[in-house]
């Protein structure tokens, strides 16, 4: 793997943010840069400074145009600075006010001109916009890299080694290859995860980690927990593939199902997910599957729904790979990659369409004509009796008594509440768990680690009132 182990403290970060930010090439023409250089005051702010000098004229103009990588628009900025044949200009981009993770990388340039006419604009140089505020250590190879600070040696190389080989994993069951090598920063703790978040305010205390898919970032509270690495082997290869599955499929045109998304993150799991088959045959034996076209978008606010819409995400993956093997869902991916429409790349991939899929997945998990659930229009043809337009009564306005368990908390063995803070700063107790739901399901949060945590949960109640 050649992986190798690195102790960074500050100091070393700070050099290493410089030189990825080093000097800027000096043009030929009467406009030079002599410095151009970003300190870290994660989280509060990234800090762009510039020395630049004219041999013509006063320089009577500064832009600074900077965007995370993977946005689609740069920002212009105006630094401060005084005209002068020689200036120093700095910009002050807030950042408390948003959600960016550690790490992420920044591209920017300047763009300077003098009072001669002459403009210069300077090569992109990328800072990463490390949280300094941690001694962090890391471990990494070509492909991915995991961040801890506190925490023994060997939890950082279990993480890194599930990580490393989960990427290995996905990458080959999907045939897809990174193209942006994929970070991990685990906090030690709710407490200092959300100071990297200030905006998130204590309305999120529930999260347990959070994907950035344009940034290639994960950033999870994961505590050293010795011998029991059940949560670490299941949240980071489920990230890890959210993060694959988004390189591999980012396209402008391309709209993955969500349950397909779903379905390869838990496929990448290393715990049994054999229970989630079972649920899925019972909800066909009864009626109550989703088919998979109310699956392609956002989950449900509701959690029973939500954990059934997770476990069909799996199922039908399973039954991807089963029937098609490994090459049918690389095709499927390639040709989200190449910019296919949903339609147009099932039918390309697979040869069907996805109503077909969705019938024929149906069928697998042993739904009957009179179980199944409709998936296409009425076409009165006798052979398929089950075609039935009207969207059942359970999918209109669900079912079962929404679990009254806390649906976000990540299992308390794997995370620890939040530090009692100090009698002048009470943390408010959630008004309700319901309102994060939208937030974090259906809000574009991804699953984030909250729905592995959820599907616990909710998995337990299931498992324990579920029809004999
Ligand atoms: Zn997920």
């Amino acid at each position: 793997m050649g992986c190798r182990i690195r102790r960074l403290s500050v100091l070393v970060l700070a050099i290493s943010m410089l030189a990825l930010s080093g000097p800027a090439v000096l043009a030929d023409g009467p406009i030079t840069t002599i410095a151009s250089t970003t300190t870290s005051e994660f989280p509060q702010a990234l800090v762009f400074q510039l020395t630049a000098a004219s041999s013509a004229a006063d320089i009577v103009k500064v832009e600074l145009r900077f965007k995370l990588r993977g946005d689609a628009s740069t920002e212009v900025a105006r630094p401060e600075f005084t005209p002068g044949r020689r200036i120093e200009a700095t910009y002050r981009w807030k950042t408390d006010k948003t959600q960016i993770p550690p790490g992420a990388p920044v591209e920017f340039r300047w763009v300077i001109t003098d009072g001669a006419g002459n403009t210069l604009t300077t090569d992109q140089q990328t800072a990463i916009y490390d949280d300094l505020r941690f001694p962090w250590k890391h471990l990494q190879n070509d492909e991915i890299a995991f961040y801890w600070y506190e925490g023994s040696d060997e939890f950082g190389q279990t993480v890194f080694d599930v990580a490393a080989r989960s990427l290995v994993r996905i990458s080959t069951d999907i045939g897809a290859k990174v193209k942006y090598p994929i970070r991990i920063y685990a906090y030690a703790n709710q407490e200092d995860f959300r100071s990297a978040f200030p905006s998130l305010g204590n309305t999120y205390q529930w999260i347990g980690g959070q994907a950035f898919v344009e940034q290639a970032i994960t950033v999870q509270i994961l505590p050293d927990e010795g011998e029991d690495t059940s949560w670490i082997r299941d949240v980071i290869p489920h990230e890890i593939s959210h993060l694959v599955f988004h390189q591999a499929t980012d396209h402008p045109l391309a709209d993955p199902p969500t349950w397909l998304n779903e379905g390869l993150a838990q496929h990448n799991e290393e715990g049994d997910l054999a229970y989630l088959e079972a649920m899925v045959r019972a909800a066909a034996r009864s009626g109550k599957l989703f088919p998979l076209k109310m699956l392609s978008g956002s989950f449900f606010n509701d959690p029973e729904k939500t954990y059934l819409a997770y476990a069909e995400s799996y199922s039908a993956v399973q039954y991807i790979f089963r029937t098609y093997g490994r090459e049918g869902m690389a095709r499927l991916i390639a040709a989200f990659g190449a910019g296919k429409m949903r339609e147009a790349a099932f039918q390309e991939a697979l040869g069907i369409s996805l109503d077909e899929l969705d019938r024929d997945w149906q069928r697998s998990v042993g739904a009957t004509p009179a179980t199944a659930t409709p998936v296409l229009t009425p076409t009165a043809t006798p052979d398929r009796p089950w075609l039935n337009p009207t969207l059942p009564p359970w999918a209109q306005k669900g079912t079962g008594t929404p679990v009254t368990a806390t649906p976000t908390r990540p299992p308390a063995s794997q995370t620890p509440p939040p530090t009692p803070r100090s009698a002048e700063t009470p943390v408010p107790a959630p008004a309700s768990t319901v309102p994060l739901w939208p937030a974090v399901v259906g809000g574009g949060l991804c699953c984030a680690s909250v729905a592995l945590a959820v599907i616990f949960l909710i998995g337990l109640v299931w498992w324990i009132r579920r029809p004999s």
